[in-house]
């Protein structure tokens, strides 16, 4: 009966293993390859062994790989990074895998003897391309609101917060528009919950018209939106809430054959030197707010 060396099963363990493995020379040289047989993951790079980085990766990507790989042999332990690669431009491999950019984390740790006479490191290669995807998109929803998809409040204050960091240092001009949609609670209530739903998505179509790379929207909560706008002067940023105001109220509003008048109040105010925090500027045009709900409604009122 046959039987295996332990050497051999081995050799066909490290073939079934799903993520590639390397074992590269302080040279460049890729002096061993197993594993990598995912090819959801991975091109087939089994067929590195015996080649050098320099002469299959673009100089930059070999450079800063190997820039890794000599701090892994100095730190003397494992050395973690991840990178982005454009797998179609590593040359003399099959592309068989699912090609295109792809996210990858390196882990690198040194052999502490020399590998057919170099000092070397093994390189387990892992594909985290869905990993990046899922964070990217758990971030994007974190800013997001789920109801009109514009920013949240959070997103909105920690935006605030740069552009109070910009003000203070080089002074460019930052005003806020606070927003409140006009007793609707009744529109909620005469025509239901879905009508309301169907206004609050509305107008932030007709607010999103307004938004510039120096304009930011958010949904501040219930019906109350919230622009920071930055570089305008501020008379130029009262024309601006006065043309917001008056583009709601010339919007027409149909939910179920309904048309539902909408108008809205916004409280404005400017940052000034005093400010030093961005609770204290929200605040100031919420008093705004309050003025022109007071004041009889669909109005701007700054302060
Ligand atoms: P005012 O002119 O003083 O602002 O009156 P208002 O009725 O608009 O004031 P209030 O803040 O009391 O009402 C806001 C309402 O918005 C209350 C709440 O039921 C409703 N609301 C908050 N979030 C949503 C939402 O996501 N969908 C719908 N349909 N209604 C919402
Ligand atoms: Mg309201």
């Amino acid at each position: 009966m046959n039987s295996y060396a332990p050497h051999d099963l081995y050799e066909n363990l490290l073939k079934s293993i799903a993520d590639p493995f390397f074992v590269i020379a302080e040279d460049g040289t890729y002096l061993d390859a197993f594993g990598g047989s995912e090819r959801k993951l991975y091109d087939d790079a089994v067929s590195l062994k015996g080649r050098n980085i320099h002469d299959f990766m673009e100089a930059e990507f070999a450079q800063f790989f190997m820039e890794q790989v000599c701090r892994a042999l100095s730190l003397g332990s494992i050395h973690c990074f991840e990178y982005q690669l454009q797998t179609d431009s590593v040359e003399g491999i099959p592309k068989n895998g699912p090609g295109g950019k792809q996210w990858f984390e390196a882990r690198l740790y040194p052999l502490e003897n020399l590998y057919e006479g170099k000092r070397a490191v093994t390189a387990l290669i892992l594909n985290i391309s869905e990993r990046k995807s899922l964070q990217q998109r758990l971030r994007e929803l974190s800013y997001q609101d789920s109801l009109t998809k514009v920013f949240n409040r959070r997103y909105f204050f920690e935006r605030l917060s740069e552009q109070l960091e910009l003000y203070t240092q080089d002074r460019i001009s930052l005003a806020i528009m606070v927003l409140d949609i006009d007793q609707f609670k009744d529109i909620n209530d005469t025509y239901g919950h879905f009508s309301g739903d169907h206004i609050l998505k509305q107008v932030v179509q007709v607010l999103e018209q307004f938004i510039t790379p120096d304009i930011t929207l958010a949904r501040f909560g219930g019906d109350e939106f919230i622009f920071s706008v930055e570089r305008l002067p501020f008379d130029e940023v009262m024309r601006s809430a006065e043309c917001v105001r008056a583009a709601i109220e010339r919007e027409k509003f149909v939910f179920a054959e309904h048309t539902i008048p909408v108008t809205v109040s916004i409280g404005v105010s400017q940052v000034t030197q005093f400010d030093t925090d961005t609770a204290s500027i929200v605040s100031r045009a919420d008093k705004a707010l309050y003025l022109a709900k007071t004041q009889g409604r669909n109005r701007v009122v700054r302060m």
